[in-house]
């Protein structure tokens, strides 16, 4: 049984026992909020997790990694080196978005190595298998679609992007919008595609409900995608995203009826001075479910620097209230990322879910910081490599610049504030 079936019926499932732990919360809080669908716990019932993450109210924000080929480079080798350094650098859940190669084969090796959940967008695999079975992606059966959901839940995925509210009204929306950038989602724009040229409603809106019978089935996370977030400042929290959002609360709702788990996608591309206000949209429209936010990357020209550009919005929206940040890497908008773009992908993300941890009182965050502070005073820098974030770049950083005292850094010297007050204030009467 499903673990909000289980938490409906009063019950504590050892996956909320073990998130409870981790939190720092009473297992009776988990199942409470997972009952009303506040609190996820993404794990598919045939994957067998080593580490389950609770993702939703009052617990840690978590750190989402893509990972995936694409048409212009497959090696999966490559990708299983990716998810590794992920996991190094501390990813709570990774996503497999690839597009090219063998696609079940990249996913199940990737399921195999991956200890945490992990997440797809399935619309890929059924766009690209239908361009090479029926020669266009417009040719794309709707069975299609559900076959390689059921596939991958199969499989054991733990969650999955649907691009439910993507439908024939929202698109009339964007239509008379007139947006800068139209569509930045793959999976949206897939899905339009096929809309568009065969006149259709989206399969995974009009047929939900077989969606939810396969979800159900596998306890398979829906992560109700986000297929008209903006794709840059011109665009953020127009009419066609705040539609979208409209209907992927109501599909939440009819999800937890039928005892699946859901979160919530969002933006994108935002302005700063409205990050608070969608937070505050997907809380009320959506009824407390977990918010998974993509960046959000709060200015569009710094290619290159886009790690920081959605750490800055990644950390203003979860102490706002996000649950769960999706990395950016520095890559963002240029290429596939490379190995060293995930490593600080992730912890550039987690910096900025510990800064929003900070911010909403989550349970132990500002303990890390004041031991640290407590270290600093003792200029004790064996203690603050081991606490900081990346100890890794800490310990190299100390390494390559030796002061002349070996209690001070090189930034002050023999001027260390630090150390003068401290020897000034034991010189006190
Ligand atoms: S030398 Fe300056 S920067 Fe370094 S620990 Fe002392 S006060 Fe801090």
């Amino acid at each position: 049984m499903g673990q909000l079936t289980e938490a409906k019926k009063g019950r504590i499932t050892p996956e909320m026992r073990e998130v409870a732990k981790e939190e720092g919360l009473a297992p009776e809080f988990i199942r409470d909020n997972l009952a009303q669908g506040e609190i996820i716990i993404p794990k598919n019932v045939k994957h067998s997790l080593t580490c389950c993450k609770a993702i939703g109210k009052k617990t840690k924000t978590k750190v989402n990694t893509n990972i995936g080929t694409s048409t212009d480079y497959v090696a999966l080798d490559h990708e299983l080196e990716k998810l590794r350094i992920a996991i190094e650098a501390g990813t709570d859940a990774v996503m497999d978005l690839s597009t090219a190669g063998d696609l079940d084969k990249i996913r199940r090796s990737i399921l195999r190595a991956c200890p945490l959940p992990l997440g797809t967008v399935p619309i890929y695999q059924a766009a690209t298998e239908s361009i090479a079975e029926e020669g266009a992606l417009i040719k794309m059966k709707k069975d299609k679609i559900f076959q390689v959901i059921e596939r991958q839940a199969e499989d054991g995925v733990d969650f999955i992007t649907v691009h439910c509210g993507l439908t024939r009204q929202t698109l009339e929306r964007l239509r008379g919008e007139g947006r800068v950038t139209d569509i930045v989602s793959r999976g949206g724009a897939f899905l339009t595609c096929w809309m568009v040229a065969n006149d259709e409603e989206n399969p995974l809106y009009e047929e939900y409900d077989r969606l939810l019978e396969i979800a159900k089935k596998y306890d398979l996370t829906l992560s109700l995608g986000d297929g008209l977030r903006p794709g840059s400042l011109a665009d953020s929290t127009d009419r066609a995203q705040i539609q979208e959002l409209i209907l992927l609360g109501e599909l939440a709702k009819r999800a937890w009826e039928q005892d699946v788990q859901v979160m919530v996608e969002g933006p994108g591309h935002l302005l700063f001075s409205e990050i608070e206000a969608n937070i505050l949209l997907e809380k009320k429209l959506c009824h407390g479910a977990p918010f998974y936010v993509l960046g959000p990357v709060v200015t569009d020209i710094a290619p290159g620097y886009d790690h920081i550009t959605s750490a800055i919005g990644g950390a203003y929206a979860a102490s706002s209230g996000a649950d769960f940040l999706c990395y950016v890497t520095a890559g963002e908008h240029l290429r596939l990322p490379t190995l060293e773009d995930v490593r600080q992908g992730v912890v550039v993300a987690r910096i900025a879910a510990h800064i929003g941890d900070i911010s909403k009182g989550v349970k132990g965050a500002m303990d890390w910081d004041r031991k640290m502070a407590e270290m600093r005073k003792k200029r004790d820098w064996k203690k603050q490599v081991e606490l900081a974030i990346d100890p890794a770049l800490a310990q190299k950083m100390r390494a390559t610049s030796k002061p002349h005292l070996s209690d001070v850094c090189t930034m002050c010297g023999e001027y260390c504030a630090l150390k003068i007050v401290d020897e000034a204030l034991k010189l006190r009467p």
